[in-house]
């Protein structure tokens, strides 16, 4: 039947079209939406009786800032927000939504889906899917649609700003006092001042280059992957956490040799028993691992491949690869907004935002939430959270508080690890190991038993309990297909108080992996096997 409806891809170039996006937003017009300017366009400020422009305004348009300036405009309160992203020394830039949308959890997950059914094409066949083997993969056309994906998010953003009447300026700001930001444009030339009532800095974190000679020229970070249009062959992927193994994960999947630059440990703060079965389970895939090992400095080959000097067990090495990927941790932005012109206190150790519960700063008006304010998870969910309930308590008459126990979070390597609580080693920590029953499985999925050569040993459930307390659950871990799927309504039941005594009152969902947790009944003190023998009866 044919349609008049342009199909997707004309519509999206309609919607790219409309708001004039040729690329990644850079200029754009200063919006005002306010009753005395509907239309937009440069803005003029309407009369109000308090001494400031706004009663809000808020640093950074990523998870956390955008979250909190739309409820406080839901709440009827006069809200700008200010988001600027400089480009990195490769010239990546990218629009409105911040690193998540950008250039984390959402490009990183459309590609580790891709890698994932890289992975999954032996066991295709053995389902009987005539594939022909050695499918080579379009790095560019899977960028394409990353790209085409996150333009839609970015206008998205932009169209709850012009319905929630938030005043939206791309600019970088900085604090001129407590009450008043300075604004300046992309070549760093003065724009105006705004004052507000109230702030929120929410402008998150950098990947950091660790001042290493060459390491700007020669490495790029995950604020360039997601729209490179190419990457080498042979890469070298440095660190060790969730950026770097995620990475490394599905650019070996997608066809990539890919090497793994560990300083110390996998997954520092995650319990390390699941660590190292991730590290082997990668290893089993073909990635090799550099352990003890710290780069010394980087430079170009002739042939644009890249010569790495490196450091291992007090030994000097040096290695060429085809592309370096640095993933060796993250810079709060608090220099850029000049936080001692407002008396802002920044934590001299990470350069973070000291905040009390209520997200306070050491200055009374001025607000941090997400990333860049210390103590807090470095992701998006709770970004978002703290920046709702945030709004609701300076402009709805809330007194709710965020509680920062028991976020789950998931790493997304090719086996997936979700977690929520204590690991097992800091559940001893805490509590002594006398106090603290751990529960173990090894299980493999009945979709993995198509293909005869998918070992089942690295699927794994772990229950940590507390004795003290009626063998509440304070650790849940696991690792096998769908892992933050799995993990997020046992989220829900640790927040409500779960024992081991009601996980094992639930009845499973069968068959699958999430019913294994509900199963699991070998404690790691009998030293029983906890590898299940045969199925799921
Ligand atoms: P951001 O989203 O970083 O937003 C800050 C914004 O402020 C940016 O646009 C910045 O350019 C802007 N800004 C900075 N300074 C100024 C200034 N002076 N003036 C104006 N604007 C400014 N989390 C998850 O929960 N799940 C995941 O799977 C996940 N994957 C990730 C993968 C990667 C590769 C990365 C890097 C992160 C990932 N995260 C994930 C973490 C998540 O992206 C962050 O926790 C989240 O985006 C933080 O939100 P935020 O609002 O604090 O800051
Ligand atoms: P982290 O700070 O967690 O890890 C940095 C890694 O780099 C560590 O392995 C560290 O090793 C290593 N490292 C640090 N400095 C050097 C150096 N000079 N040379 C070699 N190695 C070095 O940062 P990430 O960037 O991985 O992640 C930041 C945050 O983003 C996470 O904590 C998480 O909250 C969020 N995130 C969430 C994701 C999700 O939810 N799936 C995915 C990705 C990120 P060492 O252990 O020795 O210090």
């Amino acid at each position: 039947m044919e349609s008049n409806q342009p199909d997707q891809g004309e519509e999206m170039e309609m919607v790219m079209d409309m708001v004039g996006f040729g690329g990644p937003e850079e200029e754009a017009p200063v919006m005002s939406f306010n009753m005395l300017d509907p239309g937009g366009g440069e803005e003029e400020v309407p009369v109000r009786k308090s001494p400031y422009q706004f009663d809000l305004f808020v640093i950074g348009g990523g998870s956390g800032g955008l979250s909190c300036a739309k409820e406080a405009a839901t709440l009827g309160a006069k809200v700008a927000l200010a988001d600027f992203v400089p480009p990195t020394p490769i010239g990546t830039t990218w629009g409105l939504g911040g690193t998540c949308v950008n250039v984390g959890c959402i490009p990183k997950k459309l590609m580790h889906f891709a890698g994932i059914f890289g992975d999954y094409q032996g066991d295709q066949r053995e389902c009987g899917w005539e594939l022909p083997t050695n499918v080579p993969h379009n790095w560019e056309r899977m960028v394409a649609n990353v790209q085409k994906h996150i333009q839609v998010l970015n206008w998205g953003y932009r169209v709850q700003l012009i319905d929630k009447e938030i005043t939206y300026f791309n600019h970088y700001a900085s604090f001129v006092d407590s009450h008043t930001v300075a604004l300046h444009d992309k070549t760093g030339k003065f724009v105006k001042n705004v004052t507000s009532e109230n702030f929120v800095v929410a402008v998150g974190l950098r990947p950091s280059y660790g001042g290493y000679p060459g390491a700007e020229e020669c490495c790029f970070t995950s604020d360039d992957l997601f729209s490179m249009k190419s990457v080498r062959d042979n890469i070298l992927c440095i660190g060790a956490s969730y950026i770097s193994l995620e990475c490394a994960g599905f650019l070996h999947s997608l066809g990539k040799h890919v090497t793994i630059m560990v300083r110390s440990i996998l997954l520092r703060g995650f319990d390390q028993e699941v660590a190292e079965k991730i590290g082997s389970f990668m290893e089993g895939l073909g990635m090799v691992f550099i352990k003890g090992a710290v780069p010394i400095q980087f430079s170009k080959t002739e042939d644009g491949k890249v010569r790495v000097e490196y450091e291992q067990n007090g030994e000097q090495k040096v290695e060429i690869y085809g592309a370096v990927f640095l993933a060796i941790g993250r810079i709060a932005l608090t220099k850029g907004i000049k936080p001692e012109n407002a008396g802002i206190v920044i934590n001299p150790r990470n350069n973070k935002i000291i905040v009390d519960e209520a997200d306070r700063s050491s200055v009374p008006n001025i607000f941090s939430i997400g990333d860049v304010s210390d103590g807090r998870p470095e992701l998006t969910p709770s970004a978002i959270q703290a920046g709702s309930y945030l709004a609701k308590r300076l402009f709805g008459g809330s007194t709710h508080i965020m509680d920062y126990v028991n976020v789950p979070t998931t790493v997304f390597t090719p086996i997936e690890y979700g977690c929520c609580g204590l690991s097992e080693e800091k559940a001893i920590e805490i509590y002594g190991d006398e106090n603290v029953e751990v529960y173990h499985s090894m299980f493999k999925p009945l979709e993995w038993n198509y293909l005869e050569s998918r070992e089942g040993k690295y699927c794994y459930g772990k229950i940590v309990t507390n004795k003290l307390e009626n063998e509440k659950v304070i650790g849940l871990h696991y690792l096998g297909p769908n892992a933050g799927e799995v993990l997020q309504g046992f989220a829900a039941a640790m927040k409500c108080g779960l024992t081991k005594e009601i996980l094992d009152q639930t009845v499973g969902i069968h068959p699958t992996c999430a019913e294994e947790l509900t199963k699991i009944d070998v404690t790691k003190r009998s030293g029983r096997t906890a590898a299940k023998t045969g199925c799921w009866g």
